[in-house]
């Protein structure tokens, strides 16, 4: 295997550094040390990189069999002495202001790391393209919300076409992809303008059952056959959060809510029936924005479980087929058939679901063009009103990772090509893009997109994938985002994965969300609770 060794100066743009060379050596040794911890290039690489500071330049040293040299990037300098500039020092975010407390950054000192983050890495792409050849169609762009950027451009008061200028020239990203990532933002800022999301929150409801679990999934699911028994717990548990946080989040507006997984319809007619009676009770459902209910996997849903679904404000359900290939739905594991999708979705619409979201993966095992094209038309046939186009990740929890060696053999091919074909039927299906995001070991380092037709496009996904607003997040696995100082800082707080553990720790759980709730209310100049107020 090809092994490369990145040597810094420190951690302070390691992430960065790091995903940037990942990206154009997918799949290879990539071992980081750091000079501040004593680390040097011991050890037999193929290519080799050092990154450190001298002056005001950030230098650059790559070695390879074939290539050598050095390149560097300017450094900008801040007023503030200890604030991080360069790609050796101390981030501010990880030193002790007043009163111990960490001190936060300011916006100067964010703009600055940023700049001088996009002067390094704007030097290493250069280096990298030149090392490998190949250009990447999301330029030096790391990050998985591209469109986020676009977006505060526009905030910034920029214009499309100034915008479109940065995103070609400082960050290098293909003119396909800026147009879509500008499209996409411009939409966003449409769909958002009538809603006062700044003042409100979303909530997002995990079941973690499934049918069976597919071979790519790295989500908190657990097959539902062996947990059958543990539903009414999890649903016990789930409740106790549900009222817990509901008290919590008092007197602000809930904007959508969003039901998820795992998936959503393993849950039996009268499950789900306690599970919305116990939201609407709570949390209410006057003013929603959205309601979405995940249905999924197409062998979980039936008429019964639909007609549940209608005896609540449900405007927005998914069923998703990922592939309509019999054969690529056996190698993945998911054990329905496509006639069972085409089932579900009649039936869903039988019902009266007038907003149909479909997910479908590219990049599958064994998948080419043709094989994208035929589940395309088959989806265009069934109609629905929107569709979202992942493109496979594997990430490292992942069957399909741990067991690679059987599945080395298999082709995954995604390409530009497959990209724009998901696009063109989309458009010709009435829809456009609405949201977008990318994800860390993506097939051809493409992306995700949402594509909607018009007024049926998730406002969930746009608020968590734009980070617009809090995401309270309910279940095993959830992992809820608070935004502090106007979304200049965001902290997560965590519910453990496990159902086993979420069902027996639920008060630690609901003991987190009063902490983490009652830091951001603070944060917004609010009342925490426990103060007696
Ligand atoms: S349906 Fe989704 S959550 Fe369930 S196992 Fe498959 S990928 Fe995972």
């Amino acid at each position: 295997m090809y092994k490369i060794h990145l040597l810094l100066l420190d951690r302070t743009f390691e992430h960065d550094v790091f995903e940037l060379i990942r990206a154009f050596y997918p799949g290879t040794e990539i071992r980081t040390s750091y000079e501040d911890a004593g680390g040097g290039t011991d050890g037999e690489w193929d290519l080799s990189f050092r990154v450190w500071r001298e002056k005001d330049s950030c230098m650059i040293r790559y070695q390879s069999e074939e290539h050598s040299g050095v390149v560097s990037a300017s450094v900008t300098e801040g007023q503030s002495s200890d604030a991080l500039i360069s790609c050796g020092g101390q981030a501010a975010s990880g030193s002790e202001g007043e009163e111990g407390r960490p001190r936060r950054r300011s916006q100067e000192e964010h703009d600055l790391r940023k700049k001088n983050k996009d002067s390094l890495k704007y030097a290493l792409y250069q280096v990298l393209v030149k090392l490998t050849g190949r250009t990447l169609p999301w330029g030096n762009l790391t990050g998985i919300r591209p469109a986020k950027l676009v977006m505060g451009m526009l905030e910034e008061g920029k214009k499309n076409t100034e915008i479109a200028a940065e995103m070609r020239e400082r960050y290098l990203v293909s003119p396909q992809k800026t147009a879509l990532a500008i499209t996409i933002a411009n939409r966003e800022r449409e769909i958002l303008k009538n809603i006062d999301y700044e003042n409100g929150y979303s909530l997002y409801i995990g079941i973690p059952f499934c049918p069976s679990i597919c071979l790519y999934c790295s989500f908190s699911s657990y097959p539902l056959k062996q947990w059958k028994n543990r539903v009414d717990d999890y649903l016990d548990a789930l409740c106790r959060e549900i009222r817990a946080v509901s008290a919590m989040m008092k007197g602000r507006k809930l904007d959508t809510v969003y039901v998820g997984g795992g998936t959503p319809t393993t849950l039996e007619p009268d499950q789900l029936r306690r599970l919305l009676d116990e939201v609407g009770t709570f949390f209410g459902f006057d003013g929603l924005e959205e309601f979405t209910v995940e249905a999924g996997r197409p062998d979980s849903i039936t008429r019964d479980k639909l007609l549940a679904l209608k005896e609540y404000p449900v405007s927005r359900i998914s069923v998703n087929p990922q592939t309509m290939n019999q054969e690529t739905l056996d190698i993945i594991g998911r054990r329905h058939t496509v006639e069972e999708t085409r089932q579900a979705f009649r039936l869903a619409r039988e019902q009266g679901f007038d907003n149909i979201n479909m997910d479908l993966i590219v990049g599958l095992p064994g998948e080419d063009i043709t094989m994208v094209g035929k589940t395309l038309e088959e989806v265009r046939r069934l109609g629905p009103d929107s569709l979202t186009v992942h493109s496979l990740a594997v990430k490292r929890a992942a069957r399909l990772n741990i067991f690679r060696d059987r599945y080395q053999e298999m082709t995954f091919e995604n390409s530009e090509e497959i990209m724009n074909l998901a696009m063109r039927t989309a458009y010709e299906m009435g829809m456009g893009p609405y949201y977008l995001y990318r994800q860390k070991n993506m097939k051809g380092n493409f992306e995700n997109v949402g594509y909607a037709g018009v007024d049926k496009a998730g406002i969930y996904n746009i608020l968590i994938m734009e980070e617009k607003q809090p995401i309270i997040a309910l279940g095993a696995g959830g992992s809820s985002k608070l935004l502090f100082d106007h979304g200049r800082r965001i902290e997560r707080v965590e519910n453990v994965k496990d159902v086993a553990g979420y069902i027996a720790r639920i008060d630690e759980m609901i003991r987190r969300k009063q902490d983490g709730i009652s830091a951001w209310l603070y944060n917004l100049g609010g009342v925490p609770f426990g103060c007696g107020k």
